[in-house]
């Protein structure tokens, strides 16, 4: 059993054609599909794994290219519904000349927050290895409900629960909501993944120190991440720790890398699991992720960035 089931958002990224301007200069925008739980799946599958994506898209033009890349993506769309009364979710996303990165959604409410824990395709679910998924899902009802029975049928069924809370501020109603929410789940996880700025804004303290990282780690934890951008990882289990460095890359545009991270780990972790207790063996795959992340970091956009096993391979040969 190697699947890997991503549940969330799936949507479409609209960015400007020209760097460095505000929403309101960009002259012109390209579609840019991604959602993070969908670029996972599509991580797992662009490395040969199997993998598929549980969620909600609208009944419109939008949903149904979406739904496409996936299955164009070899990634089981079989989990996919949609909803004839909403849109398939947008969001307007530009990095300023100031280095700020400005959304824009539309989601008022979007298809993939309609989902219903009814419209659930359980089969799908409970075929997971390990099932994976963020926090956008938890920010409205009925999605949220859907989401927390999702989680219990694939634990239920036996599968590794993986969280990357991917934290987008602007989408939940207040930051104290976001805090709490993003947390009422935490215990429930095997393999925890957060940033930096996740990890401040959870604890409350501007430090990657491992007493600070450990303010997060529960006795249940399997795993736990904290990604640095350039500077690769730190991880975590119940008998050791380390830090893994990245690869060095000319970066362009980091959209993505970090779910190109956690998918290539996912996959590495579906196919042995045993790395779960072998440092050498986890250090290995860290170091794999590691390398997709850098990969996906030097080319634009999220889903075209994302590696095959031998570009991976190339570039942990050549360093
Ligand atoms: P996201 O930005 O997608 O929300 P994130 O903040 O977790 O997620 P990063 O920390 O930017 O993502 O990147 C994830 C991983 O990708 C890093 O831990 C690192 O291994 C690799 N990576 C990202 N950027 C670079 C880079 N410029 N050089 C080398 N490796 C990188």
């Amino acid at each position: 059993r190697e699947l890997v089931v991503s549940f969330g958002e799936m949507l479409i990224d609209f960015v400007p054609t020209v760097a460095g301007v505000s929403l309101a200069e960009a002259p012109a925008f390209v579609k840019a599909p991604g959602g993070a739980p969908a670029n996972v799946a599509i991580a797992v599958a662009r490395l040969g794994g199997a993998a598929a994506f549980v969620g909600k898209l609208g009944d419109d033009e939008f949903g149904r290219m979406l739904a496409n890349i996936l299955r164009d993506n070899g990634v089981d769309a079989g989990g996919v519904v949609f909803d004839s009364g909403a849109r398939t979710a947008l969001a307007f996303v530009t990095l300023r000349a100031d280095g700020e990165r400005e959304f824009m959604f539309y989601r008022n409410p979007s298809a993939d927050m309609l989902l219903t824990a009814d419209e659930l395709k359980v089969d799908v679910i409970k075929r997971a290895a390990v099932f994976h998924y963020g926090s956008i899902s938890l920010i409205a009802e009925p999605c949220r409900t859907a989401h927390l029975h999702a989680m219990k049928v694939a634990k239920e069924a036996g599968a590794l629960l993986s969280y990357d809370p991917n934290l987008r501020e602007a989408l939940w109603p207040s930051l104290d909501e976001a805090r709490t929410k993003i947390l009422s789940i935490w215990d429930q996880a095997d393999i925890v993944k957060v940033s930096e700025v996740e990890l401040e804004f959870l604890t409350g303290i501007n430090s990657v120190e491992d007493d600070v990282a450990m303010k997060l780690w529960r006795p249940t934890f399997k795993l736990m991440l904290v990604t640095l951008g350039d500077q690769g990882c730190k991880y975590y289990t119940k008998d050791f720790r380390g830090t893994v460095p990245s690869y060095k890359v000319q970066q362009v545009d980091t959209t993505g890398a970090g779910d190109a991270f956690i998918g290539s780990l996912l996959r590495k972790i579906v196919q042995d699991p045993s790395a779960l207790q072998d440092k050498t063996k986890l250090e290995g795959a860290i170091k794999f992720a590691n390398a997709c992340g850098a990969i996906t970091a030097t080319k634009k956009g999220a889903i075209p960035s994302l590696p095959k096993e031998d570009e991976v391979l190339r570039l942990m040969e050549k360093a």
